[in-house]
């Protein structure tokens, strides 16, 4: 009964409520939708990744900014348009 509303992370062994406020969102590829390591052990790999590849991770961070001002300017126009 608890399998449907439990979730344990795979990094960690931790067993958390199967829910986004505990595991990030992992489009479509596993059941329920959810990643299989909990927000800490995601966070704390991000972090560990971006230490050693901070370039990488500088153009991607680049990338999100750029995406950002496009959707802020669209998204701007179209509220211009609206008038
Ligand atoms: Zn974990």
């Amino acid at each position: 009964m608890s399998d449907h509303t439990t979730k344990t992370c795979t990094k960690c062994s931790a067993t958390y409520p199967a829910t986004p406020e505990y595991f990030h969102r992992d489009r479509g590829r596993y059941r329920g939708g959810l990643f299989s390591w909990c927000k800490p052990c995601s966070c704390q790999s991000y972090k560990d990744y971006a230490k050693n590849n901070p370039e990488k991770v500088a153009v991607r961070s680049q990338q999100a900014y750029r995406r950002q001002q496009q959707a802020t300017l669209k998204r701007r126009l179209e509220k211009v348009r609206g008038w």
